[in-house]
């Protein structure tokens, strides 16, 4: 059996807590691995590794650091059909898929070559006379990052690029579940130049995670994964004086006007909804059909769904993988199951069809599907699209705003007053304007709004460089011995 461990201090580090949890392959439904889950001893090794290598990279000059991080760009680019077949080996999603995922991610370790530039401060020359006042970014230390199953390559890169080109170290703690990019990642983090103990890779469930919570020695934490857990993360980790950015899940809608194209409407849910089997926290899940039109789309919609391959990522052909584990494939099936009994309609059953083998559905469609209903108001994260019928504009608009997640949202429409209004309105983080999938590029950063989002800053791009520095602001004289006096007064300028 291929057993995952752990990475620190670079090298690998086998795992001595006698613990391991189950690696599938989702394609065969079979066990792929064995991973090794750390106990709280074994967190402290690596941050103990990552305290050690802290004071060595901090004091690295920002055009060595760019050096490393243009070299990983490299590396990474070089190996991205190596990274996505890991991605697709585990997790399950599409080779293509994967390789887009990979791309996203590269785009966060292109941002923070740019590092030098990133860093600087401002400078006030005279703020007084014969004084200057200037502020610098400096990094916060050990910080760690808490990832989810659905994004093993590019979330990790989201927080680890930036978090070490300000010159901290890092403690990765991937998804249990799909655990193996991130180790093949941490050996190319060696090969680029980075040194020993700057990354580090602890796998693990709930015990690493609560160790990692309560370190005195980690100074920071970023998350991604599901609102309970970020939720947890953010409270436990400021309760214990840590800086913490906990990104949760989602319940995105695509609010669809009569004025679109329907054809273009219909193909970008079904990109939006289907794509990676729904396990996207920027998934479309709700369509909101204006009622002129919603007969004509769900109709659109359900036509294109017999053409969607669904199969394993192996398969060349294969446009939708399977779901991540048996467990949660049944948990998409008990709401698809569960959507007539609750007054909505049941367009197309994903369970049926099915392969067999492994952990797949098919695309499901629900229409009639209203706020109250499960399938309505819970994130199921897999391949079903449910649709609510609106009287237009006003009403899509509440819907969306009276959600508590507030990731993604999209409008469709050729309106452009209307598309306007919407930005204006919308209370949600990330808007797109006949754009199903809105992932803000690396150069702007990625953060939901509401019950999607707990913290302050939201994730990579300049908001990731200010999570993983803290500014310092110093005020300066070059005195002539001549004017000094004695001065109790509090300094001011005039
Ligand atoms: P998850 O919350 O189950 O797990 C995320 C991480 O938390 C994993 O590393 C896991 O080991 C750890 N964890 C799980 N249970 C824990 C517990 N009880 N205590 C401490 N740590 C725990 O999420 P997942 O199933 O891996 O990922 C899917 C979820 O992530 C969805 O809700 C999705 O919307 C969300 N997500 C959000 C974003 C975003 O940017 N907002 C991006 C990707 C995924």
């Amino acid at each position: 059996m291929n057993r995952i461990s752990h990475w620190v201090d670079g090298r690998v580090l086998e795992g001595t807590s006698g613990r391991t949890g189950v690696v599938f392959d989702p394609a065969t439904g079979q066990q792929a691995s064995a991973v090794d889950l750390a106990s709280a001893s074994e967190v402290d090794v690596a941050v103990a590794a990552a305290k050690k290598a802290f004071p060595g990279w901090r004091s690295t000059n920002l055009s060595r650091r760019a050096e490393v991080l243009f070299h990983m760009r490299e590396l990474v680019d070089a190996n991205r059909k190596e990274i996505a077949t890991l991605i697709s080996r585990e997790h399950g999603k599409v080779l293509g898929d994967a390789l887009g995922e990979v791309a996203r991610g590269l785009e966060n370790i292109e941002f923070a070559c740019g590092i030098p530039n990133l860093l600087k401060g401002g400078y006030s020359e005279q703020a007084s006379t014969g004084i200057d006042v200037y502020s610098i970014k400096q990094p916060l230390g050990v910080v760690a990052g808490i990832t989810p199953f659905n994004f093993p390559g590019m979330v990790p890169m989201w927080m680890f690029a930036n978090a070490l080109a300000c010159g901290n170290t890092f403690i990765l703690k991937p998804s249990e579940k799909d655990p193996s990019t991130s180790m093949f990642v941490a050996e190319l983090l060696k090969q680029a130049g980075l040194p020993d103990g700057c990354f580090n890779v602890v796998n693990g469930d709930k015990e690493a995670v609560d160790r990692i919570l309560e370190h005195p020695d980690i100074a920071a934490v970023s998350f991604v994964g599901s609102t309970p857990i970020a939720k947890y993360i953010y409270e436990t980790g400021t309760r214990n004086g840590k800086r913490v950015q906990a990104l949760g899940g989602a319940k995105n809608h695509m609010l669809v006007l009569p004025d679109a194209d329907l054809d273009m409407a219909a193909d970008a849910a079904v990109s939006a909804g289907y794509g990676s089997a729904g396990e996207r926290c920027m998934a479309i899940s709700v369509v909101l059909a204006s009622d002129s039109i919603a007969d004509a789309l769900v109709e659109k919609i359900k036509q294109r769904i017999p053409a969607i391959k669904v199969g394993p990522a192996s398969e060349s052909e294969s446009e939708m993988g399977p779901l991540l584990t048996g467990e949660h494939r049944d948990k998409v099936a008990g709401y698809i199951a569960g959507a007539e009994g609750e007054g909505a309609k049941l367009v197309v059953d994903g369970r049926e069809g099915a392969p067999s083998e492994g952990f797949f559905l098919n695309p499901s469609l629900i229409d009639n599907a209203k706020p109250g209903m499960k399938v309505y108001d819970d994130e199921i994260f897999g391949p079903v699209l449910t649709v609510t019928r609106i009287s237009g504009y006003q009403e899509g608009l509440q819907l969306i705003n009276d959600n508590p997640y507030g990731n993604g949202t999209a409008i469709f429409t050729r309106d452009g007053g209307a598309a306007r209004q919407f930005e204006f309105d919308v209370q949600v983080g990330m808007v797109g304007v006949n754009v199903p999938v809105p992932v803000p590029v690396s150069y702007y950063s990625f953060g939901g709004w509401k019950a999607s989002l707990f913290g302050d800053t939201h994730m990579y791009g300049p908001e990731g460089v200010n999570f993983y520095t803290k500014t310092k602001v110093v005020t300066s004289r070059w005195p002539d011995p001549s004017t000094s006096t004695v001065d109790l007064g509090f300094p001011q300028n005039r």
